[in-house]
């Protein structure tokens, strides 16, 4: 029987659409796509992730390395952290699941500052019962010990828990330790989902 329910962040409860926010300064959608991935498939933000870089010198970074880009770099790093926005119909889930006496946690990549930001600005964060950030922790998804780390602080049989993220990539360690799984594509119907597993009425 499933007790506890472990949700990502991106694309499970907040959305992130950087592309969409920057195409708003200009109209050269390639130029966008790239500019996207170079900074978001960096190493300079997987070290972000992991909790051993701060945004400013990640902002620096980048400056120096694509000065030609400033524009793009600064609107960037002043405004993304408000690029993320609650996905209501999940939130909606995410409030049913705890009146129903279910245990949630959140298991994600985030960066540490912007934890504290979206934290504080969105209520629903109270309703977590833990939470195993990746920028705070110093580990990431897909490495094992971070999905380890979950179940020992918070005492969690694999068996009775529940792992949804939208990275097929990020579910296989949690299925290997036992955890149940669901993967969260963007044509996934969640609350479905969540009926086929007798989790929801
Ligand atoms: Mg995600």
């Amino acid at each position: 029987m499933i007790k506890n329910i472990i949700f990502d962040l991106g694309n499970v409860l907040l959305s992130f659409k950087p592309n969409e926010f920057l195409l708003k300064f200009t109209n050269d959608k390639e130029y966008i796509d790239q500019f996207v991935l170079k900074v978001t498939r960096s190493k300079t933000w997987l070290e972000l992730d992991r909790g051993v870089e701060s945004l400013e010198n990640a902002r620096n970074i980048f400056l120096s390395k694509y000065p030609q880009e400033k524009d793009f770099i600064e609107l960037f790093f002043d405004q993304w952290m408000d690029m993320l926005t609650p996905i209501e119909e999940n939130i909606e889930i995410l409030e049913e699941i705890n009146k129903l006496g279910y245990q949630s946690y959140i298991l994600s990549n985030f960066i540490k500052e912007t934890f504290s930001y979206v934290n504080s600005k969105y209520s629903f964060f109270s309703l977590f019962d833990g939470q195993i950030i990746s920028g705070v922790e110093n580990i990431i998804k897909p490495e094992k010990a971070i999905y380890e780390l979950l179940l020992h602080r918070y005492n969690l049989i694999p068996e009775e828990s529940l792992f949804i993220d939208d990275i097929l990539f990020f579910l296989k360690p949690a299925k290997k330790l036992g955890m149940k799984t669901i993967w969260n594509r963007p044509e996934t119907d969640l609350r479905e989902e969540l009926k086929k597993l007798d989790i929801l009425p």
